[in-house]
């Protein structure tokens, strides 16, 4: 399990963050919430040891990593796909792929093994090995971030709006496959503007607001609070 203890955040003399705390169980999909700016992705960077946390503490699988380096974060098995993918655009699909897997010292065949689960569930990446990635549609290219992501073989998956400027038919998709990652056992951790969508297939969530996390629950008392329909759901 993933939990962070009363972290705060500041960007010089502004503070973003203030003394969050939340849980992401291991195996579920677990939702943060917000409008612009609320502090999402500034949490995601806590985690992962991109911006320095005060006070507080974040732990994975009971070990402190509170003030560990972003690459010891991401040898511990966790993983951020970043808010617009950031894939390696003049780079082949596979190119991307392979990338993905680079630090891994597992065995050929089992790294093969993951590639395969990955054609089978995103066929598209499959039939376009070879194309630019950057020439993909942005579907495709979310796609791509999940399956270099996948291919690092990572325990928990943090995904920061992985619906963003996709249309919506595409996001059903993306979701769909966001579900399936969590069937074959990951642990995740989705931060949306979509909150509908991402409470319909999250075990847990949380609200911020200005950096302070206002509400918790399961998905679906979320989806049936009326603050969250009102401010959120656009109900
Ligand atoms: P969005 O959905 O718009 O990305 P968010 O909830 O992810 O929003 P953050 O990106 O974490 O929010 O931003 C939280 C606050 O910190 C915002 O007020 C933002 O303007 C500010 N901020 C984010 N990054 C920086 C930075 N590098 N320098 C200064 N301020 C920043």
């Amino acid at each position: 399990m993933l939990e962070i203890k009363g972290i705060s955040a500041s960007y010089g003399p502004t503070k973003v963050l203030h003394d969050i705390s939340l849980k992401v169980e291991e195996g579920k999909i677990t939702t943060l919430i917000g409008g612009n700016g609320a502090g999402k992705t500034t949490t995601l960077n806590c985690i992962m040891g991109v911006v320095k946390g005060q006070g507080g503490s974040i732990s994975w699988k009971n070990k402190d990593i509170t003030n560990l380096k972003t690459p010891d974060i991401v040898s511990m098995g966790i993983s951020l796909i970043p808010e617009g993918r950031h894939i390696f655009p003049d780079m082949t699909v596979m190119e991307n792929l392979e990338l993905g897997a680079y630090k891994r010292k597992d065995k050929k065949n089992v790294i093969k093994d993951d590639l395969d689960w990955i054609f089978d569930t995103f066929p598209v990446l499959k039939t376009r090995y070879k194309q630019l990635a950057g020439t993909m549609s942005g579907g495709e290219q979310q796609m791509l971030a999940i399956g270099r992501s996948l291919m690092g073989s990572p325990e928990l998956i943090l995904m920061d709006e992985p619906s963003m400027g996709l249309a919506p038919i595409i996001v059903e998709e993306v979701f769909r496959v966001i579900e399936k990652i969590k069937n074959m056992g990951k642990t995740i951790l989705l931060v949306e503007q979509n909150a509908s969508l991402a409470l319909s297939i999250a075990h847990y969530g949380y609200v911020i607001e200005l950096g302070h996390i206002a509400l918790e629950g399961t998905g679906q008392e979320l989806l049936n609070n009326s603050e969250v329909e009102k401010a959120y759901l656009g109900l």
